[in-house]
């Protein structure tokens, strides 16, 4: 399954928050199968959201979608992803009904437009918060607050799927440039992704759905590479 990320917040790129929404996101997505083709941020502008969600929409397979939930002035997202698929957002009943029942929110106490979502939408109870979240089609919409996208993630994950994704990883403290020959090498010999992250030591990812291959690929590499073993 291929899956777009698209975080929305001023906040994010003004460089005051930082995304580990995404992180966190395209980490869980991996591990369970799926590639992350995008991750983009967002401002809180229900045009800039609406381009972007259609064009998500329309090229993967789901788009998920965090922050700028809510009622205040400054979300925005509800309504851009609405307009993304060509819909308003209206009161939602389901949405209310959890808020005034299992929220535990009397009625009067909720602000206008808390239980609005885009119409025909699934709705996502949020366990941790308020501003519920939903599902548009293959568009997922979650909190922008960590706690309670992640909960509310949790609540859906097995909609996300793929063929399981194993990874092995060999550091070594050759520099990267020297390692060019054997990475080559392990390239044309497995059939497995090879990934090289340079840092104070070099790090050799080799991932793949087949776990045989992936452990014969890392063990042929780190049989010729220095790992101070
Ligand atoms: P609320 O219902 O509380 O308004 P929300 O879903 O509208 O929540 P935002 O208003 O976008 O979420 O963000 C709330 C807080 O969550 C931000 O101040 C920030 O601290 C955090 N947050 C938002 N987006 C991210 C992100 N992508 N990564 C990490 N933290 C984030
Ligand atoms: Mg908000």
């Amino acid at each position: 399954m291929n899956v777009a990320i698209v975080t929305v917040g001023d906040e994010l790129l003004a460089g005051r928050t930082t995304d580990t929404n995404a992180t966190w996101l395209a980490e869980r997505l991996t591990a369970r199968g799926c590639t992350v083709d995008r991750i983009t941020t967002l401002p809180d502008r229900i045009d800039a959201i609406a381009r972007v969600v259609n064009e998500y929409h329309a090229e993967y397979d789901a788009v998920i979608v965090t922050g700028g939930l809510g009622p205040t002035p400054d979300d925005m997202t509800m309504a851009g992803v609405a307009a993304a698929v060509g819909r308003e957002t209206t009161h939602h009943e389901a949405a209310h009904e959890w808020l005034t029942e299992q929220g535990g929110y009397a009625a009067d106490e909720l602000a206008a437009g808390t239980a609005d979502l885009p119409e025909g939408a699934r709705m996502l109870p949020n366990e941790v918060g308020v501003a519920p979240g939903a599902v548009v089609d293959s568009i997922y919409v979650l909190p922008g607050v960590p706690a309670e996208m992640k909960a509310m993630f949790e609540s859906v994950d097995e909609e996300f799927s793929g063929a399981e994704i194993h990874t092995e990883t060999v550091v070594t403290d050759e520099p990267e440039s020297a390692l060019v020959d054997r990475l080559e090498a392990v390239r044309d010999e497995f059939d497995v992704s090879v990934g090289s992250y340079p840092g104070e030591s070099v790090r050799v990812t080799f991932s793949g759905t087949d776990r045989a291959a992936v452990d014969r690929a890392a063990e042929w590499f780190a049989d010729r590479v220095d790992t101070g073993e």
